[in-house]
């Protein structure tokens, strides 16, 4: 039944009952994008701009870097929007030009957003470059930042998206940003949920650890409390709140996300179509009643136990 309806699932992304759910792609490059545009997916939720730079040993020129974005941007068209993510270098992940090198704890240090503390021009040409990109293509362009963990640096970001005529997001990515959701959505147009790290940042446990993978479970109900949190202030102040973190990419996941108020899903492009497939068998209720029950497990096993019996 399952592999007959992955190969039936051609968009757009919504439940049984039609409640639409935005399935969006994840991309690294011209190429991803590129593919990713021959599929179902109805736009980019993640574009993970340091990824075009990890064998450049100097910064691209606004022009040069505008250049690549359009690529991306080129690649999507009327009715599908891109989410760029501004540069998520870090010791962890070097970019020559951006990236501080030897800090004892990578994960907890300069990455992110927090690189432009020290370095705002570089933050202010990527925008530059982004903004060219997007009035070249046409394409409706979403610009958001990573590792955002105070309502002050969803401010001085927003402002500077907003300032280039483009909508502005954070990453909630950090648990202090998934507390202060509803705070954070009073300084941007969105947000969106990089499971990936909120587990990490949640459990205290390192997502490249094969050792703690049961920590870095992104089913772990404290983990989804923060997640419910966040959706429930998108819906709130009825601004999107999406997820673009692994956790988007499991079908049975995603449903608990749709029922906790999420309104797109951002994932490679290979996994969309089992989500999509999924979310089309069964209804916003049962969703919400999937998100109760994961909620209420006391660890993942038994909460995916829970939603499995529930969804079938
Ligand atoms: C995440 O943290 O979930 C995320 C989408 O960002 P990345 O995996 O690139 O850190
Ligand atoms: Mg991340």
């Amino acid at each position: 039944r399952d592999r007959a309806a992955h190969d039936a699932w051609t968009g757009p992304g919504r439940t049984a009952d039609g409640l639409a759910v935005k399935i969006l792609a994840n991309v690294a490059d011209a190429p991803s994008a590129a593919l990713a545009a021959q599929g179902p997916v109805e736009g980019v939720g993640l574009f993970r701009t340091e990824l075009c730079f990890l064998n450049q040993t100097a910064e691209p020129s606004v022009e040069e870097q505008a250049g690549i974005y359009e690529r991306v941007l080129g690649a999507f068209g009327a009715g599908q929007h891109v989410v760029v993510r501004t540069l998520d270098a870090g010791s962890d992940k070097p970019v020559a030009f951006a990236t501080l090198p030897g800090e004892e704890n990578p994960a907890l240090g300069v990455r992110g957003l927090r690189l432009s503390f020290g370095n705002p021009g570089l933050m202010d040409r990527q925008l530059d470059a982004v903004a060219m990109a997007a009035t070249a293509t046409g394409t409706e362009t979403w610009v958001m930042a990573p590792m955002v963990a105070t309502v002050a640096e969803a401010a001085d970001f927003g402002a500077k998206v907003r300032a280039r005529g483009m909508k502005a997001g954070v990453m909630v990515e950090v648990p202090s940003a998934a507390l202060l959701a509803h705070r954070m959505l009073e300084e941007v147009d969105f947000l969106s949920i990089g499971t990936n790290d909120l587990t990490q940042y949640t459990m205290a446990a390192d997502r490249m650890a094969s050792q703690l993978a049961h920590l870095t479970d992104a089913w772990q109900p404290a983990v989804l409390q923060l997640i419910a949190i966040t959706a429930e202030a998108g819906r709130r102040a009825g601004k999107p709140v999406g997820v673009c973190g692994e956790a988007a990419a499991d079908p049975l996941l995603a449903c608990v996300l749709v029922g906790m108020g999420i309104t797109s899903l951002s994932m490679a492009a290979a996994a969309a179509p089992p989500v999509g497939a999924r979310l089309a068998a069964v209804t916003s209720e049962q969703c919400e009643d999937a998100a109760e029950a994961a909620l209420a497990a006391t660890d993942p096993a038994s909460g995916r136990a829970a939603v499995l019996e529930l969804l079938g």
